[in-house]
């Protein structure tokens, strides 16, 4: 299974590694072209609006709205993937049903680790929060994973995932694990279509 990280600024070796820890071909996205060759796309966190920028110069926002593509997005990754972000006029790729607020745990120097639950899982995932948004609110067709102190941290509708946090700064390969499975539920369903 190949996934792409979305290679443009933010988090991206540390994505690479847990991706290639969970069995998975890492694959580093620079170019609109090389999204032909993978199964999965990894939008790691950032600055949001950094990321756009070049995302426009180098054609991937066009190109990301009209592929089929199961995306994953981490903090940054997830304000891309929403469908409205408080205080825009619009959303950036509109992949999840969700409205984020961006900056809503404070500070670089509030960053914070926590074990969070997941919804289904047994296994407790470890996250960093780093200036990280929240998703304020979820469609019905999103399903919430994991709260912190009341606001949404992580959702999934069928193909997309998206988290407020790091798990990639943490030994913690649950998320990453969970994308994998939806990317290879994809690519069955595909197969059989
Ligand atoms: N605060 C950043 C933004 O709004 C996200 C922070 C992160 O990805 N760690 O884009």
């Amino acid at each position: 299974m190949k996934i792409g990280i979305l290679a443009l600024q933010g988090a991206v070796r540390e994505h690479h590694r847990m991706v290639e820890a969970c069995g998975g071909e890492a694959v580093l996205i620079r170019k609109v072209e090389t999204l032909s060759e993978i199964d999965g796309l990894i939008l790691p966190g950032g600055e949001s609006t950094a990321i756009r920028r070049l995302m426009d110069r180098y054609g991937f926002t066009e190109a990301l709205r009209s592929s089929g593509l199961p995306m994953f997005g981490t903090c940054a990754g997830v304000i891309l993937l929403a469908k409205e972000v408080v205080g825009q006029e619009t959303g950036h790729l509109n992949k999840l049903d969700i409205t984020v607020e961006r900056n809503s745990f404070g500070r670089q120097v509030d960053s914070f680790e926590v074990e969070l639950e997941v919804r289904g899982l047994e296994e407790r995932a470890l996250a960093v929060f780093i200036r990280a948004p929240h998703i304020a609110v979820a469609g019905n067709d999103v399903q919430v994973l994991s709260e912190v102190d009341g606001k949404i941290v992580a959702v999934r509708s069928d193909r997309h995932l998206g988290i407020s946090f790091h798990p990639e700064l943490t030994d913690s390969l649950v998320f990453h694990k969970y994308f994998m499975d939806m990317v290879k539920e994809n690519i069955s369903k595909k197969m059989s279509v």
